[in-house]
């Protein structure tokens, strides 16, 4: 590998996917790698993306950061996991937690003793027999100086904060970052390979590999390689949510909050410093300001600033990767997974149709 030419790596777009392939590929690839990052502070990050699942630990570890360190650069909380109100039915609710629920026996797993046992009346609620689910119910987290805990857990932090974090981890690792807008891309006219991309002031930056973060423009792999975007929204409605951060309540709760709505959810998502809430909706049964008011009535504390709207499209890219691009993050797609099938509210449309005598 030693007498390889070095790659020349261009990352495209610093939100948290850009940073954390240039931390990654700096922590992995040393030497054998030139990393220059391209983003541009006029067009700013999505800045959503505040909960994550015990895989973060993975990239934390990967990295060798210093859990304590990272916690205070990110404002992070532990979750335990995802608590489910009204999805059901109103007033239901469900934990969803990570790690283990209750022991087997033998090949037997838990799922099939606990359901016997609730099918003779001898077994309570399944969260009863999580430690996730308990520590939760009383707003409880353990974790010992050297890290160890029986909990397994992941983190809610501050998106804006972590990319900060993960960029002054590159820089520190020789990823040269540059400040400038992208306005086009140069491709090779015989292989139709990415050369360079050409940025405001006549500058060009040159690569081998490009990775495209560019977030929902896909500019590289979607509007320079003309990769097609697999639609999702016959299966997948919502389209916009609506983010507003808020004053934190006297206790901190170690979990998502997941809260269905009729025609999205609400989230809130607690970090030492604020709280994230933000409604996701489909703008076909619901306003931007009947959605807006339906968030600030369910908004814990005192919210800090107007909701944001952020407008998308369910899909993903045909391929994630064609010719020397590779995408990551929102440029290669975005789920959001709430379907709406079951006692659908009325489209708007059709509620203006009936204001207006139609059917
Ligand atoms: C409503 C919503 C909720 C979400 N919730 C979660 C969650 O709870 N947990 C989770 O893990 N993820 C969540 N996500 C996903 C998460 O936000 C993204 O996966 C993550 O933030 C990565 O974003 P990104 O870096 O791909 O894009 P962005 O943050 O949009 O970054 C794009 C970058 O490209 C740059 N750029 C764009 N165009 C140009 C140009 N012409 N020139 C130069 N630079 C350019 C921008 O400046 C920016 O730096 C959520 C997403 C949405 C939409």
């Amino acid at each position: 590998m030693s007498e390889r030419t070095p790659l020349d790596i261009v990352i495209a777009g610093g939100g948290t996917a850009g940073w954390t392939a240039a931390a990654t590929l700096a922590r992995f690839l040393g030497n054998y790698a030139t990393i220059t990052l391209v983003e541009s502070d006029a067009i700013g990050t999505v800045g959503v993306g505040e909960a994550t699942i015990p895989q973060i630990h993975n990239l934390i570890v990967g990295l060798g950061l210093d859990q304590a360190e990272f916690l205070r650069a990110t404002n992070a909380t532990f979750k335990l996991g995802i608590g489910f109100n009204d999805w059901l039915r109103p007033g239901h609710s469900y934990f969803h937690s990570f790690g283990q629920v209750g022991r087997g026996v033998g090949l037997i797993p838990f799922r099939q003793l606990w359901l016997r046992a609730r099918g003779l009346g001898q077994a309570g609620d399944y969260g009863d027999y999580s430690l996730n689910v308990a520590a939760a119910r009383l707003g409880r987290f353990a974790i010992s100086e050297d890290g160890a805990t029986d909990l397994a857990y992941a983190y809610h932090f501050d998106a804006t904060l972590f990319a900060q974090m993960l960029r002054r981890y590159s820089e520190d690792r020789g990823v040269r970052r540059v400040e400038g807008l992208i306005e086009s891309v140069e491709r090779d006219a015989d292989t139709g390979d990415i050369r360079a991309l050409k940025l405001d002031g006549d500058r060009r930056v040159a690569g081998t590999l490009f990775i495209d973060c560019t977030g929902f423009r896909s500019l590289l792999l979607g509007d320079a390689l003309g990769v097609s975007f697999i639609d999702w929204r016959r299966y997948l409605p919502c389209n916009t949510a609506l983010a507003v951060p808020s004053e934190n309540p006297s206790a901190l709760r170690p979990f998502t909050q997941s809260t269905a709505r009729p025609a999205g959810w609400q989230w809130r998502i607690p970090l030492q410093h604020r709280t994230g809430n933000g409604h996701v909706f489909c703008s076909e049964f619901m306003s931007v300001d009947e959605a807006s008011a339906l968030l600030l009535a369910n908004v814990e504390g005192t919210p800090l600033a107007d909701p944001r709207p952020v407008r998308f499209v369910s899909g993903h890219r045909e391929q994630f990767w064609s010719h020397n691009c590779v995408a990551l993050g929102l440029a290669a797609g975005f789920m959001e997974p709430l379907r709406i099938d079951q006692h659908p509210p009325r489209p708007i449309r059709d509620r203006t149709l009936a204001q207006r005598g139609g059917r």
